[in-house]
């Protein structure tokens, strides 16, 4: 794919940065101009993690012994039915930390 701003450079997949949100994105790149050029699956995906972060919420760890705690909002609790001593599943990715608890909703 050819560039359509410079008309000169290549068009090439890369994964870029929006630093102040921590949230990397796919995209075509000019290797001539530097024009960035989105599809409309790249651009869904993207906005998909922006909604994400929009639903997100501000958490606090704190150290309770040796480990580093995390308190889990009310609303949170209440949605997925979470009762002290249930087990869960705590998992790791590119994006951060996941946690699955053992429950029935
Ligand atoms: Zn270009």
């Amino acid at each position: 794919m050819k560039c359509p701003t410079c008309n000169k450079g290549k068009m090439e997949r890369v994964i870029d940065k929006i630093k102040k949100d921590n949230i990397n994105f796919e995209a075509f790149k000019c290797n001539s101009c530097g024009e960035e050029i989105m599809d409309m699956k790249q651009l869904k995906v993207l906005s998909n993690k922006y909604r994400k972060l929009r639903e997100s919420r501000e958490i606090t760890f704190s150290r309770w012994g040796n480990s580093i705690a995390v308190r889990i909002p009310g609303e949170i609790i209440k949605e997925y039915n979470i009762t002290s001593g249930i087990h869960g599943l705590l998992t790791t990715d590119k994006e951060g930390i996941k946690i699955i608890p053992h429950v029935k909703k």
